[in-house]
């Protein structure tokens, strides 16, 4: 199975992409993991990156589209992947499709987290990070009665600035205008699913693999 995951900050992608990954066995793709690889080891479209990052400017869509090439050569992407972060652009959308051509892999399915956002600001809003250890908690699923301490090692729970509803508001706003163009896009290949992911893991899990047949 070759897909493409979508959806916004709080949408549940990480997790879904952890057990999707499982249950095709496949391999997950993250653009972030790519891009930390290749800086770590160095590489040429490595060095080359990390000289724009260094800039504070935008990595080139090449560079990026490179590293996903060299990623899908791996032994472990030939039995399929699930990409994560990519592609994020038209752009970047109509050179994958063109790398997939030429390696003779298209692509199955586009799946599509879709939430209203209101239930994405609450859940993301509820976050609270443990200063201690470092683990994140949502306060709307907390079993505790003290939702103030870490249950794991006492430590102080706080939200981070990143989790403030006007950074969340403008999060999910760079999301929209991001994905939206790219949505429009793969609906027009007949592979896009686009699946209500309000409620638990699980169930979406159930709806996505009903949605793949
Ligand atoms: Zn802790």
């Amino acid at each position: 199975m070759r897909m493409v995951l979508l959806g916004a900050p709080g949408s549940g992608k990480g997790t879904q992409a952890d057990l999707l990954k499982d249950k095709y066995l496949c391999a997950h793709i993250s653009t972030g993991d790519i891009f930390r690889r290749n800086l770590k080891d160095k590489t040429e479209l490595g060095v080359k990156a990390g000289e724009f990052m260094n800039r504070g400017e935008l990595v080139p869509d090449e560079i990026v589209i490179g590293m996903v090439k060299d990623r899908l050569r791996e032994p472990d992407a030939s039995s399929g992947f699930l990409m994560d972060g990519f592609p994020r652009t038209i752009p970047q959308a109509e050179a994958f499709d063109a790398m997939l051509d030429e390696l003779g892999t298209p692509l199955d399915a586009i799946i599509l987290l879709d939430i209203d956002e209101e239930i994405l600001v609450k859940r993301l809003t509820n976050r609270r990070t443990c200063r201690a250890c470092g683990k994140i908690w949502n306060l709307l699923s907390m079993k505790t009665e003290n939702k103030t301490v870490c249950s794991d090692c006492g430590g102080e729970l706080y939200q981070r600035d990143d989790d403030a509803e006007l950074v969340i508001r403008n999060r999910l706003k760079v999301y929209h205008d991001q994905t939206s163009p790219l949505v429009s896009w793969y609906a027009k290949t007949g592979k896009l699913y686009t699946i209500e992911a309000s409620a638990s893991p699980d169930e979406t899990l159930k709806k996505i693999q009903a949605a793949l047949g």
